[in-house]
């Protein structure tokens, strides 16, 4: 697991956040409790073991859900994968087919793709990150969820982000980023800045599926990746052949 709060943030950090313009702060637009409610949300350090159980709970609670239509057509619902431990969250718009069936987020092509980011890119071991999307049953046909959908079901991502409490949060795509900072903003005013979500820093980038579509993106996703890096106090790996998903 990366470490977690206890080394500084590197020491030309200030220089270069004032390189990126203003930090925005953008809350959502209200603090939204788990629909199963009813429990106190948990303190934003929550005590790990109680956060654990509490993941454990929600999981579970995600594989019987009814909430939205999405539950009709799914064959596992795709909770999360990963370190719920982890110094660093990445944040997906919901399931596909490979994922519905395995039962694991990010796991077809755009997983991979994903993967060698965090592998390739950031030096680190994809069971190190936690991982998890908007919506955890898939959408038919892999369409967009509606905003009906993401509302039913974000509830358990944000408890999931309480429960993990990681130190760096990257949203991949349009769909999380604007579910998270509850915003119809495009991609271009999300990306390239650091975002505040419950305290933690929110860094948006393309959705690896995206970046199978259009490979010139991933220059912008090196850049979003490096600031995530330099937040977590990370240096990019030693290569050869330079850096970077490929
Ligand atoms: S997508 Fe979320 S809210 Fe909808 S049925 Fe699945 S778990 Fe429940």
């Amino acid at each position: 697991m990366l470490g977690r709060v206890s080394s500084p943030l590197p020491p030309n950090l200030a220089h270069w956040l004032s390189l990126l313009g203003p930090e925005t702060l953008v809350p959502r637009a209200e603090v939204r409790t788990y629909p199963a409610g009813g429990e106190t949300p948990p303190s934003p350090e929550p005590a790990r073991e109680a956060s654990l159980a509490r993941l454990e709970a929600l999981r579970e609670e995600a594989s019987r859900c009814t909430a939205c239509p999405l539950h009709e057509g799914r064959k596992n619902s795709v909770f999360a994968d990963g370190d719920p431990k982890a110094s660093l969250m990445f944040i997906g718009e919901g399931p596909g087919r490979d994922e519905d069936l395995q039962g694991l987020p990010f796991v077809g092509r755009a997983g991979r793709l994903l993967t060698d980011i965090i592998e390739k890119g950031m030096g680190l071991r994809r069971a190190e990150v936690y991982i998890a999307n908007v919506v955890k049953c898939r959408p038919p046909q892999n369409r967009t969820p509606t905003p009906e959908e993401r509302e039913a079901c974000g509830p358990f991502l944000i408890e999931q982000i309480r429960c993990v409490h990681p130190r760096a949060l990257v949203a991949l795509g349009a769909t999380a980023a604007r579910y998270l900072l509850a915003t119809e903003a495009p991609m271009r005013r999300l990306r390239g800045r650091i975002h505040m979500l419950e305290g933690i820093p929110l860094v948006v980038t393309w959705h690896p599926a995206y970046l199978l579509r259009r490979p010139e993106a991933k220059r912008e996703t090196w850049e979003d990746i490096q600031r995530v890096m330099r937040i977590l106090g990370l240096s990019a790996p030693r290569r050869p052949g330079g850096h970077g998903s490929s």
